[in-house]
C-alpha cells in the first residue's frame, strides 16, 4: 500500500485538529520510513522479484522490525509517547497511535502472506490484494479521495500557499502512484531504500508547510469553500 497511508494521514486531521499533518502522515507512514533505514543498515532485507505479485515485483522476504505487528505496536505506543510529551495533545496521540497500527493493518490487506507478527516469528500473513493491480488501484485512490475529502473539510486555506501547495501535493502523489505502474523495476535493495527514504523526507516537511497555512476548522459540520 503507498497513497492508503496517506489517506489515513488525512483523514486524521479532523479527529485531530491540533496535530500537524506533517505527524498525522508520519504515524501512518511510520513503518515505510523505518523500512529503508533498516534496509539500509542492513537489518532487513528485500529481494526484487518482478512478478512476486501483479502489483510489486518485491519479494519482502525479510522485514521483522519495520512490519510485525508486535513491533508495530510498540512504535506506535513509542511515537504517541513522544508526541503527547511534546504537545500535551491527547487526541492528537491517540490518533498518532491508531496511525502507526494502522500501517500493518492496510499492509496485510495488499501484501502476499509476508507479514510476520513478531520479530523471528514464521508464521507470515497478508490478503494479497496486490495480486489485483485494478483491485489494489481501485481500494486506493477510493481511499485516497476519501482522505483528502476528509482534510479539505477539517481545514480551510489561510493564503495561496495553503491552497496551492496543498492540491501539488495531492497531484504529485496521484501522479507518482500512477507513474510507478509504467516505470520499470528497481535494479537494486540500496535503489529502492534511497527513493523511499528521500521521497519522505520531502513530503514530510512539505505536509507540514501546506498545513501549516491552512486553518484547522474544529466545529463540524464545516462548510470549507476550497
Ligand atoms: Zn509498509
Amino acid at each position: 500500500m503507498f497513497i492508503g497511508h496517506f489517506a489515513v494521514g488525512f483523514a486524521s486531521k479532523r479527529f485531530a485538529p491540533r496535530a500537524s499533518m506533517a505527524v498525522l502522515l508520519a504515524a501512518p507512514l511510520l513503518s515505510d520510513l523505518l523500512w529503508p533505514i533498516f534496509l539500509l543498515l542492513g537489518w532487513e532485507h528485500v529481494r526484487i522479484d518482478p512478478g512476486n505479485t501483479r502489483f510489486t515485483p518485491l519479494d519482502l522476504y525479510d522485514f521483522p522490525w519495520s512490519h510485525s505487528l508486535v513491533t508495530n505496536i510498540i512504535w506506535a505506543t513509542a511515537f504517541a509517547s513522544i508526541y503527547w510529551l511534546w504537545r500535551r495533545d491527547t487526541t492528537g496521540a491517540v490518533r498518532v497511535w491508531i496511525g502507526v497500527l494502522s500501517h500493518w493493518l492496510l499492509d496485510w490487506i495488499t501484501h502476499r502472506p509476508d507479514m510476520p507478527l513478531y520479530p523471528g516469528g514464521h508464521q507470515r500473513y497478508g490478503l494479497s490484494l496486490w495480486n489485483s493491480v485494478a483491485g489494489t488501484m481501485v481500494v486506493e485512490l477510493l481511499m485516497f479521495a476519501i482522505g483528502v475529502w476528509l482534510y479539505i473539510r477539517a481545514t480551510k486555506p489561510r493564503d495561496r500557499i495553503g491552497r496551492y501547495a496543498f492540491w501539488a501535493y495531492v497531484l504529485l502523489l496521484l501522479a507518482a502512484y500512477i507513474g510507478d505502474r509504467f516505470s520499470a523495476p528497481p535494479e537494486s535493495p540500496n535503489e529502492i531504500a534511497w527513493t523511499g527514504l528521500v521521497a519522505i523526507l520531502i513530503l514530510l516537511p512539505w505536509a507540514w508547510w501546506f498545513d501549516h497555512h491552512r486553518i484547522a476548522i474544529e466545529t463540524a459540520p464545516a462548510r470549507a469553500t476550497n
